[in-house]
């Protein structure tokens, strides 16, 4: 099997010194693994993806010395495979549809009787209002609407990814683990080696999230695990921010058939004051180092590498 890893950016905006250094963290590893190291462009949310972002990126990571096969995979060019992974859950029974906004979620997570509304990896946990109306929202329970948002029934897909879980397979599991992958690196709390969880611990702390958005006909859970499986990776190296939404995506890949990859979370590049750096910090934008004369042995050492 070839070692492979990925950089998987979203062309919403300019990369910066943490993309940087997830590219070139994954583009090492490949090279001293005689591997190859392969670049995705995640465009699923076609209002805020624009083809100067996607030309930029391509710009940035030459400029940093990188190189990868093409043709590069883009998911506005997948959608076909998404909506077959929809029908394929849909036909389990593990999905339903939601038609709540960001406002009826907080009111409802914020009831009395609710508690302090818990965050998950998208957010407040999803009180499941949806998952008990039904048929006020679908008059036909067969065919999945295309118009609608769609949840995964997480308490039903634990269940179901528990049957998959098999002693025979995995000879040490316990008994109450629903999957389970290996961490190479670190999750933000120094987690790594086998990490296990369980249905208990996915309905607490992730929830029923989205896997089709509106307008989008699927989600960042849903594509990467099919990419991923499709460019054959076999280790995911990313920030330590998607740590926890590692746990949807093991859960996907048990329920779709998929194989999981090795996983190698790395730390976030900070700024001086300690905070990670986001899209809109442009002051740290490759294209400007760039533009300012810096060299991309600067760059390696200014994160690090
Ligand atoms: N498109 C995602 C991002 O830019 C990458 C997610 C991943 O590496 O799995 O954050
Ligand atoms: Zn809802």
């Amino acid at each position: 099997m070839i070692f492979r890893t990925r950089f998987a950016p979203s062309p919403t905006g300019p990369l910066h010194l943490g993309h940087a250094y997830s590219a070139m963290f994954a583009h090492d590893l490949a090279v001293s693994e005689n591997g190859q190291f392969l670049l995705r462009i995640e465009d699923i949310d076609r209002s805020r993806s624009r083809s100067h972002w996607e030309q930029q990126i391509y710009d940035d990571l030459n400029w940093l010395g990188l190189r990868w096969p093409v043709p590069v995979m883009r998911q506005s060019e997948r959608l076909a495979v998404y909506d077959k992974a929809l029908d394929t859950l849909w036909e389990q029974g593990l999905l339903y549809p939601c038609t709540c906004n960001r406002r009826d979620i907080a009111v409802a997570a914020s009831a009395p009787q609710e508690g302090a509304p818990l965050h998950g990896p998208d957010g407040i946990i999803y009180p499941g209002t949806c998952r008990r109306r039904w048929e006020q929202i679908c008059s036909d329970r067969y065919s999945r609407p295309k118009d609608i948002p769609l949840r995964l029934d997480i308490a039903a897909a634990a269940r179901q990814a528990q049957g998959l879980f098999h002693p025979a397979v995995i000879p040490d599991a316990p008994n109450s683990s629903v999957a389970r992958f290996q961490e190479l690196g670190q999750g933000p709390d120094g987690e790594t080696g086998i990490i296990q969880f369980t249905a208990e611990e996915l309905e607490s702390t992730i929830g029923d999230v989205v896997l089709s958005r509106r307008n989008m006909g699927t989600s960042y859970h849903l594509s990467v695990v099919l990419d991923d499986a499709a460019q054959k990776i076999t280790h995911v190296v990313r920030g330590q921010d998607l740590f926890e939404a590692t746990r949807i995506h093991v859960l996907l890949q048990a329920l779709l058939g998929l194989p999981t990859p090795l996983y190698y979370h790395h730390q976030l590049v900070r700024d001086e004051a300690g905070k990670r750096l986001a899209k809109r910090d442009d002051a740290r934008a490759i294209a400007k180092y760039r533009a300012d004369g810096v060299t991309t042995a600067d760059v390696r050492s200014m994160v690090g590498l």
